[in-house]
């Protein structure tokens, strides 16, 4: 199954995609994961990638693709992945479908977590990150009085781009930029989109029941 998740910055992408990934048995391909782990390790893609990433700005498409591509092309994404986070513009969008028709595959089915934008800033500004393990909290949902991921017991830090005024500036440029992915992929016939209100568990039973008439 080849799959992709889109909906504004806080719907609750990554939180579903680790569910609904480990629920098929697919890859979970995050690129602001990938940006992430690249500014930890020091990189040149990493540095390059902060400085967009600090200001709530897109990283720009040719890197982007390039990692991408890279990623799709190993072993366990052979047989489906779920991708977060990307496409996150037309141009991005028209690459990969370029890239998949090289290969001879396409995608299943573009799932649109839909929330709105009041409820998207209240997840972000209380959204934690384990560092050790990945997984993401909230704040207030999730009751998280200490710091400590009760998953692995790593530290939960909160992302430098979840700052009041670069959240501003990342829903300016899903407005712009990524928002028009919803006609693109309703043009396609692959598009469905969820409530993704609600408890995280009532989401994800959600978005399973839409994925189900793919599955085999
Ligand atoms: P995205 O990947 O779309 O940016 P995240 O998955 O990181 O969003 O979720 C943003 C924040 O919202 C996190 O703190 C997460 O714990 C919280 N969250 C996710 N889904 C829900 C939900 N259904 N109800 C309440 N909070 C949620
Ligand atoms: P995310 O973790 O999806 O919220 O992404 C965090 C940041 O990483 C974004 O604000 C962008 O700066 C960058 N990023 C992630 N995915 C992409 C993408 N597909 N294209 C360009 N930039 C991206």
């Amino acid at each position: 199954m080849r799959i992709v998740l889109v909906g504004p910055p806080g719907a609750g992408k990554g939180t579903q995609a680790q569910f609904i990934a480990s629920h098929l048995s697919i890859p979970k391909i995050s690129t602001g994961d990938i940006f992430r782990a690249n500014v930890s390790g020091g990189t040149e893609l990493g540095r390059l990638a902060k400085q967009y990433m600090d200001r709530g700005e897109l990283v720009p498409d040719e890197v982007t693709i390039a990692m991408v591509r890279d990623r799709l092309g190993e072993d366990d994404a052979q047989d489906g992945f779920l991708l977060d986070g990307f496409p996150r513009n037309v141009p991005q969008a028209e690459t990969l479908k370029k890239i998949l028709t090289e290969w001879s595959l396409g995608l299943d089915m573009v799932l649109e977590l839909v929330v709105d934008e009041d409820e998207v800033v209240r997840r972000l500004s209380g959204r934690r990150t384990c560092k050790k393990c990945g997984r993401i909290w909230h704040v207030d949902f999730d009751d998280k009085k200490d710091d400590i991921c009760d998953d692995c017991g790593g530290h939960l830090f909160q992302r430098d781009d979840d700052k009041e005024d670069v959240v501003r500036r990342r829903l300016e440029v899903y407005g712009e930029q990524t928002a028009p992915l919803v006609q693109f992929y309703a043009d396609e016939g692959i598009l469905v989109g969820i409530d993704a209100t609600g408890p995280v568990e009532e989401v994800t039973k959600r978005a399973l029941s839409a994925l189900r008439p793919l599955e085999k």
